[in-house]
């Protein structure tokens, strides 16, 4: 019965980490993993969640009763301000909803399933490359058309608007458009205002159905506000759209899997009609979302206090993470590594897409037990001052051998 099933693929991102784990070389590095690390190459539970867990752990109102389907009413009200903006329209105008979800990983998931079950959608087109998991979320969604559009120019080492804009026109109308709207992973290439703009242009003559994915609020910039303008802008602007917000990194949560849909609608009466769809989706799937990390969330955002303390964590993390960027480009125009490097500094995020190439990939990874994905992405948190030398000097030989 089951001896005749396929062996899935591994997934790389996984597959890499425990082979990291494995090695015993002592100056191994992991530029591979996802999340944050210190400068100590340690994860971060951050202070001002270490906060709420004590006050929580005392609270004698707590309990573990079912939250509802939707989820934590707190946590979801928090979670569309932060993202459009306590005074945007579109809140005002009470058409916008938040549904409660297993990490960004499963708002994606919910938007995919509506867009397929509910609107019939079939057509979608996302980024090449993108996250490894969106194709996998809408190919399991059951949709038939998966495209990809370019994004990445190899040569500048920077984004192909024109090429983007044209595949996405290519699409038949009303076809699901998914965006990065900050710290474009793998590439850590951003849109300008400008060029999000002519994205929106597209979008509107398709009449496409708008998925912004935004996994990385704050966590680029260091300024709530400049990492969620794509998304405003497109809201401003009368679109309908869905966004899958994730707080695994802004806020240290990764295994507690909080993340949020946001539905903008253009009336109340709409909102609520996909809401209570969407709630469907959620009743067979996960029936009812967890407490933990949705508690944590919005005991920080809704009180002016530790919001404040929690935005100073999220600069800290940013910044380290420029540094990194700052310090690893320096080391190789030090050295007079080939090439031009300073799409390093430019790039967004906790994702810096080297350009370099499978057979220097696997160089570092055998010569050096420097562990990053194939496609030469590097998580630049993984990178700290002591283990920088090394890295920046395996580069160089990997590129000059
Ligand atoms: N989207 C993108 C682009 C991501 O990089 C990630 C995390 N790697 C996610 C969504 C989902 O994150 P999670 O499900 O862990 O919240």
């Amino acid at each position: 019965r089951f001896a005749d099933v396929d062996v899935a693929p591994p997934i790389e991102v996984f597959a890499l980490i425990a082979q990291y784990n494995e090695d015993t070389f002592p100056n191994k590095v992991n530029l591979s993993v996802g999340a944050y690390r210190t400068e100590e190459g340690k994860p971060w539970v951050l202070p001002v969640v270490r906060t709420v867990e004590a006050q929580m752990a005392t609270d004698p109102t707590l309990n573990h009763e079912y939250l509802p389907v939707a989820g934590l009413p707190d946590f979801r009200a928090a979670a569309v301000k932060l993202l459009l903006g306590e005074d945007n329209p579109a809140l005002v105008e009470n058409r916008v909803e938040g549904i409660q979800a297993l990490g960004g990983t499963g708002a994606l998931r919910l938007a995919a399933d509506f867009l397929k079950i509910v609107k019939k959608c079939d057509n979608v087109i996302m980024s090449s490359p993108t996250w490894e998991n969106h194709r996998m979320i809408f190919k399991n969604c059951g949709f038939g058309n998966i495209k990809q559009h370019r994004y990445w120019n190899a040569e500048t080492k920077g984004l192909d608007l024109d090429g983007m804009l044209e595949d996405i026109k290519a699409m038949p109308d009303e076809s699901v458009v998914l965006l990065h709207a900050c710290a474009h992973n793998p590439t850590g290439v951003d849109p300008t205002q400008e060029q999000w703009k002519k994205i929106a242009d597209v979008c509107e003559q398709k009449k496409a159905y708008v998925l912004m994915d935004i996994a990385y609020q704050g966590f680029t910039s260091g300024d709530i506000e400049k990492d969620s303008w794509a998304v405003r802008y497109f809201v401003n602007r009368g679109f309908e759209l869905f966004a899958s917000q994730s707080f695994s990194k802004n806020f240290g949560l990764y295994n507690e899997r909080i993340g949020n849909l946001c539905i903008v609608t253009k009336d109340t009466e709409s909102k609520m009609r996909v809401k209570s769809q969407i709630e469907i989706i959620v009743r067979t799937t996960w029936s009812n979302p967890p407490n933990y990390g949705a508690r944590i969330v919005a005991s920080v955002l809704n009180n002016p206090a530790l919001y404040s303390e929690w935005k100073e964590h999220i600069k800290t993390m940013s910044d380290r993470i420029r540094l990194m960027r700052d310090q690893l480009f320096q080391k190789l125009k030090m050295l007079g590594t080939p090439g031009k490097w300073d799409h390093i500094i430019h790039q967004q995020g906790m994702f810096s897409y080297t350009g370099l190439n499978p057979t220097q990939v696997e160089h570092l990874v055998k010569k050096y037990h420097i562990y990053l994905l194939k496609s030469g992405r590097i998580n630049m948190c993984g990178l700290t001052t002591s283990n920088m030398d090394y890295v920046a000097n395996a580069i160089h030989d990997a590129v000059t051998s």
